[in-house]
């Protein structure tokens, strides 16, 4: 599906509209309920094999180039380590490339939420794994900061 991954702006696209769509649908978009269990279901056979999407629950994929930094074998979320090869592979699994080098190059074909990518990102909630992202999302629960954690 990496030709998909390969037309970031098609994919951009593809989120803006299932954005409105369901943002429609917000008032029945509760966390723990019967939409919730439909949505992961839809979320786990559709970002699945498209991005290898791990159930996160805090989904950044438009900020990241539609490259879903999961996959980093470090889970970063802010960014390359310092151990991408001259080649641009992953020092852990060499035969990948950098999860954010791929995310660079396609947030550059991104005309909307290209720059996003330069945000620092908040640490990920593991509480939230294998929750609705897009519930998570249209609730507010992916944006809260969790209590104890600051500012
Ligand atoms: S950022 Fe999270 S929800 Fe989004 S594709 Fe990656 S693992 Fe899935």
């Amino acid at each position: 599906m990496s030709f998909l991954q390969d037309s970031p702006h098609l994919l951009e696209r593809a989120y803006t509209a299932s954005h409105r769509l369901l943002s429609g649908l917000r008032r029945w978009m509760k966390p723990g309920g019967r939409a919730e269990r439909a949505m992961i279901r839809i979320e786990t056979i559709t970002k699945g094999p498209l991005f290898d999407c791990k159930m996160c629950g805090q989904c950044v994929l438009h900020s990241t180039g539609m490259t879903c930094p999961m996959t980093c074998p470090k889970h970063l979320r802010n960014g390359p380590c310092g151990g991408v090869r001259v080649d641009g592979r992953c020092e852990i699994d060499p035969d990948m490339l950098c999860v954010w080098l791929l995310a660079w190059e396609r947030s550059k074909r991104m005309p909307v939420f290209g720059s996003d990518i330069l945000h620092a990102m908040r640490p990920l909630d593991h509480r939230l794994s294998g929750t609705s992202a897009w519930i998570n999302d249209l609730t507010g629960t992916a944006h809260r900061t969790p209590a104890g954690w600051g500012e």
